[in-house]
C-alpha cells in the first residue's frame, strides 16, 4: 500500500467508525484539533490503562501522581520554559526545527533545506489568566508538558510514599503548546495527551552509575512497544548527538516510527541529570539513612498517548481482498466481543442471544450486532479490532454451543456457551 494512501485510509475509517472526528466540525472546525469519539474513546483509555498497568501497578518502584494542569508561573520560569522560548523564532516547515531568528544566515532550514516561517515572537506555552482581571500580574500558563510537577511534588511524594532510590514517579495526562506548524493527524497538535516518568536515582559517582539504569529503560520501552502492539520492525532508536541535546540532557534517544508520512519521533528517554531538582530545591531534598543529602539524578521516559494511538493505528490496519482489519492487540481492542443471532426475525434465535449478550457485557465491552447478514457484521467488527464474534444458531438452541470466529484467522470453532468467558479470557491474557 502506498504510504500517504495508508494515512488517508486511517483517517477515513477513524472518522467513520468513531474513533477520531476533526474538532469543533460543526462550527467549520479548529485548525488541528481532533476530538475522540466512542470507540477512539476506548481505545486511547485501554491504551493508558496498559501503561499504567505496565509501570505503575506491576513494579514495586513506582507510584503515582495526577498533578494540576494550571501551576504557580514561577514553576515555568524556574525550569526555564518561560525565559527559553521567548526569542522571536522561525521553524522549518519540513522538519520542525526552530530557530531563533537571530541565529539563522540563510532563508531555508540549516538542518533540511526546508522552507522557513516568518519570525515570529512565541513561547510555546500557552497563556491564561487567574480569576476575573485580565492583568500582566495574573498571568499563568497551560502545562507544556506533566514531567515538572512531578519535580515540585518531588518531596511530597518522597515523605507520603516513603520511597527509597532508586524510584519513580508517573503521570498521564493533557499538555498544551502553541506549535507553529502542527499536522499530520493527531501526529503533532496543540492539545495532546502524556506519559512521563521521571526515575530518581542517586547521584551517579561515574557515568556507569546513570549508564545503567538509562539502558535499562531502553529496554523498558521496547517492551512497551511490543506490549502495544506497534510494529517493533518500524521503531528506531536516534541517539541525538551533544550538539542537539536539550538544555538539560546529557543524553537523549529518541524512538522514532515509520509513521505513514514518514519516519519521526513517536517517543523521547532523556538522562535529565539533576538539573530540574535542583532549579526547584535550594537544599537538596534527598537524605540517605546516613544522613548523606543531595539532589537525585533522573532518566526521563516521555511518551505521546496520541502518538502511541497513531503508530498503534498504522501498525494494525491491514487491508486484505475483501476486508478492511485492524489487528489490535486484544487487550487494546475497544470491543473484544461481538455477539450475532444469526437471524433478527426469529425471536428464539434474538432471545438466546441477548442473554449471552447481556452476561458477557458484564465482563467484557461486548458489541451486539443483528443488522444485515453474518458477512457483513463480521467486516464490520475487523474495521474495528474486535478480536472475538459469536454467533449463536439453531444448533445453539438445541446444544447450548456457539461459534466463535477468530478476527485474524477468520477461523471458527464451536464451543459451549459455558465456556465463552473462559476462552475470551485466555486470549486477552
Ligand atoms: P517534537 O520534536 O516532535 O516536537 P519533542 O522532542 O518536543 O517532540 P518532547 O518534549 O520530548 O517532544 O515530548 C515527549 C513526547 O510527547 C514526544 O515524544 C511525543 O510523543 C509527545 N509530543 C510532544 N509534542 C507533541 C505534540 N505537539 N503533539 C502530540 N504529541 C506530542
Amino acid at each position: 500500500m502506498e504510504k500517504p494512501d495508508l494515512m488517508e485510509k486511517i483517517i477515513s475509517l477513524a472518522k467513520q467508525r468513531g474513533f477520531i472526528y476533526p474538532g469543533s466540525e460543526i462550527y467549520g472546525g479548529l485548525a488541528n484539533s481532533w476530538d475522540y469519539g466512542p470507540l477512539g474513546t476506548e481505545l486511547k483509555n485501554n491504551i493508558k490503562a496498559l501503561w499504567w498497568d505496565m509501570f505503575v501497578r506491576q513494579r514495586e518502584d513506582m507510584v503515582g501522581l495526577d498533578a494540576a494542569l494550571i501551576m504557580n508561573p514561577m514553576v515555568w520560569e524556574a525550569s526555564g520554559h518561560v525565559s527559553n522560548f521567548n526569542d522571536p523564532m522561525v521553524e522549518c516547515k519540513k522538519c520542525h526545527e526552530r530557530y531563533r531568528a537571530d541565529h539563522v544566515k540563510g532563508d531555508s532550514c540549516e538542518k533540511c533545506g526546508g522552507e522557513l516561517t516568518n519570525p515570529a515572537q512565541f513561547n510555546m506555552m500557552f497563556r491564561t489568566h487567574l480569576g476575573p482581571v485580565e492583568d500582566e500580574r495574573n498571568v499563568v500558563y497551560l502545562r507544556p508538558e506533566t514531567a515538572q510537577a512531578i519535580f515540585v511534588d518531588f518531596k511530597n511524594v518522597l515523605q507520603t510514599s516513603r520511597k527509597a532510590l532508586p524510584f519513580g514517579v508517573a503521570q498521564i495526562g493533557k499538555a498544551f503548546r502553541n506549535e507553529i506548524t502542527p499536522g499530520n493527524f493527531i501526529f503533532r497538535t496543540r492539545e495532546f495527551e502524556q506519559m512521563e516518568i521521571e526515575y530518581f536515582i542517586p547521584a551517579p559517582k561515574d557515568d556507569k552509575d546513570w549508564e545503567e539504569p538509562f539502558k535499562a529503560w531502553v529496554k523498558e520501552m521496547h517492551e512497551w512497544i511490543k506490549a502495544c502492539g506497534i510494529n517493533p520492525g518500524k521503531v528506531h532508536e536516534f541517539d541525538v548527538p551533544k550538539d542537539e541535546l536539550a538544555h538539560y540532557s546529557k543524553k537523549t534517544i529518541d524512538f522514532q516510527f515509520d509513521f505513514p508520512f514518514g519516519k519521526d519521533e513517536l517517543y523521547g528517554l532523556a538522562y535529565r541529570t539533576d538539573f530540574d531538582l535542583k532549579n526547584h530545591f535550594k537544599e537538596a531534598p534527598y537524605k540517605t539513612e546516613s544522613g548523606e543529602a543531595f539532589w537525585p539524578h533522573v532518566i526521563e521516559p516521555s511518551l505521546g498517548v496520541d502518538r502511541t494511538l497513531l503508530a498503534v493505528l498504522a501498525s494494525s490496519y491491514h487491508q486484505e481482498e475483501d476486508r478492511e482489519v485492524l489487528r489490535l492487540t486484544p487487550k487494546l481492542a475497544p470491543y473484544k466481543v461481538a455477539v450475532f443471532p444469526l437471524m433478527r426475525n426469529k425471536p428464539e434465535l434474538v432471545a438466546k442471544a441477548q442473554t449471552i449478550y447481556q452476561d458477557l457485557r458484564q465482563k467484557f465491552m461486548t458489541a451486539w450486532d443483528d443488522r444485515g447478514n453474518i458477512g457483513k457484521r463480521y467486516y464490520s467488527q475487523d474495521q474495528i479490532g474486535t478480536p472475538f464474534c459469536i454467533t449463536v444458531d439453531f444448533t445453539t438452541l438445541e446444544d447450548s454451543t456457539v461459534t466463535i470466529r477468530d478476527r485474524d484467522t477468520t477461523r471458527q470453532v464451536r464451543i459451549k456457551v459455558g465456556e465463552l468467558e473462559g476462552y475470551v479470557r485466555e486470549k486477552l491474557n
